[in-house]
């Protein structure tokens, strides 16, 4: 590894000038930096690494056999090797200094990065992030895992930013699996590792080179060239989020709030009134007087409602919906205004927020047969914009006004949502509601 540094003339980062970091029994960490060429940004430091040492003979010593270890991790290795020779014959260069880093005694338990963040090469403040490579070999139905996103606010938005549209990037709540990102994180700096995923070869002798899907290496290397390019030129990084030490993932989907308070079912007359099979005690529709067994005739007007209509004006109603009622056995018909507990649901999605990533509205429910529910937004999916127009930092107030305003400008037009998930950006058309 030294030798290629050397050959590709980048200089070397690790002790007494030389590219070796040796520590323990007989270890040692290889490093190598190519300054950056803005003088207010070279000073900060990005590092690229990944571990090369595997676990030799394994750990069952009787049927010794060589464990080759080809993904985990001469996969990564020569990742950042190429990466390490694209940006140093690359022009312009990068405004911050990269630091190519080879880690030894992974396996061991993060030795080798764990002794660099303790004994750094260069100052352990000017490091802004850390990108680890481990295992790229095994792509799978295009799906790159990018573990540690959390670790800084607004990473997720940078590496979507830079997926060519092919890759299925699998964002994770969890730090782990542990690799050499974690003593970054834990030193309070953002990382990333890139990982295609565990398999049944993983610390096998079977672990071979022949095994290694190389096209996949190409797309994600390629790919993560892009990142690291952008990530080591823009003005501004985003900030360490220690939250992330020990996240897990919330649990989906999440229940809307009752905010009309009844039960109701598909009945073969659907499309001609609701019948209403339950009512919650203490809820809306009990303080109004519904009963089980009424039918609902009318919703906000529209005659002949099918239950899909009353889930559809309850969910999205600002604050009441008007009704017509029947009871069972009598003529007279009774009108009332409800007022409905909880928010709204604009177009029968359930919100929420993700510290991690301000600026999307997450989609953490949808209401079945509801507006969104039917243009394909799914739990999960995160809203970036509306007609092109970004959410901005409070996203889960902007969004119902956005819709509003565009609808109210261009009626009976579509809105168009940016909607990112698993790292790819959609456009998911939402039809103007009452062209029903
Ligand atoms: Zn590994």
């Amino acid at each position: 590894i030294a030798q290629q540094l050397e050959h590709m003339e980048i200089s070397p980062a690790g002790e007494d000038g030389q590219y070796f970091q040796p520590f323990g029994d007989g270890f040692s960490n290889v490093l190598a930096l190519l300054p950056g060429d803005d003088p207010e940004l070279a000073g900060e430091v990005i590092v690229v690494g990944a571990h090369f040492d595997h676990i030799g003979f394994g750990r069952k010593r009787d049927n010794a056999q060589i464990h080759p270890g080809a993904d985990d991790n001469a996969t990564g290795v020569a990742a950042v090797l190429e990466l390490a020779e694209a940006f140093r014959h690359f022009a312009p260069p990068c405004r911050r200094s990269i630091l190519f880093a080879f880690w030894d005694a992974e396996e061991k338990g993060l030795l080798g990065s764990k002794h660099w963040v303790n004994n750094p090469t260069v100052p352990l403040k000017s490091v802004v992030l850390a990108l680890n490579f481990d295992m790229l070999g095994r792509l799978r139905e295009d799906r790159l895992h990018l573990v540690g996103t959390r670790s800084g606010v607004g990473w997720r938005r940078l590496f979507v930013l830079h997926n060519p549209g092919d890759l299925s990037l699998v964002f994770s709540w969890s730090i782990h699996p542990p690799s050499d990102h974690l003593p970054f994180i834990n030193a309070g700096i953002p990382a990333v590792m890139f990982h295609t995923g565990l398999h049944e070869d993983y610390h096998k002798p079977t672990d071979t080179a022949d095994r290694i899907n190389y096209a996949g290496m190409e797309r994600i290397v390629r790919y993560a060239f892009f990142v690291v390019y952008d990530l080591a030129s823009r003005d501004k990084l985003p900030p360490y989020r220690p939250e992330a030490k020990q996240e897990k993932a919330p649990e989906w989907p999440a229940e809307p709030v009752p905010r009309l308070g009844v039960r109701c079912q598909a009945t073969k007359e659907n499309g001609q009134w609701v019948e209403i099979v339950e009512v919650l005690p203490g809820s809306p529709a009990e303080q109004a007087g519904i009963r089980a067994q009424d039918r609902i005739l009318r919703v906000d007007g529209r005659e002949h409602p099918s239950w899909e209509d009353l889930l559809t004006a309850v969910s999205t109603a600002e604050n009441e919906v008007s009704l017509v009622v029947q009871s069972q056995g009598q003529d007279d018909l009774r009108q009332m205004t409800v007022t409905l507990t909880g928010p709204p649901m604009p177009l029968g999605l359930i919100l929420g927020r993700d510290e991690a990533d301000p600026e999307a509205a997450l989609v953490i429910g949808v209401i079945p047969a509801s507006p969104a529910a039917l243009a394909g937004i799914r739990e999960g999916d995160r809203i970036w914009e509306v007609n092109g127009r970004p959410l901005g930092p409070d996203p889960t107030g902007t969004l119902p006004q956005l819709i509003k305003a565009e609808r109210q400008a261009n009626p009976h037009l579509s809105v168009i949502f940016s909607v990112e998930r698993e790292g790819r950006i959609l456009r998911i058309a939402i039809p103007d509601p009452s062209l029903n």
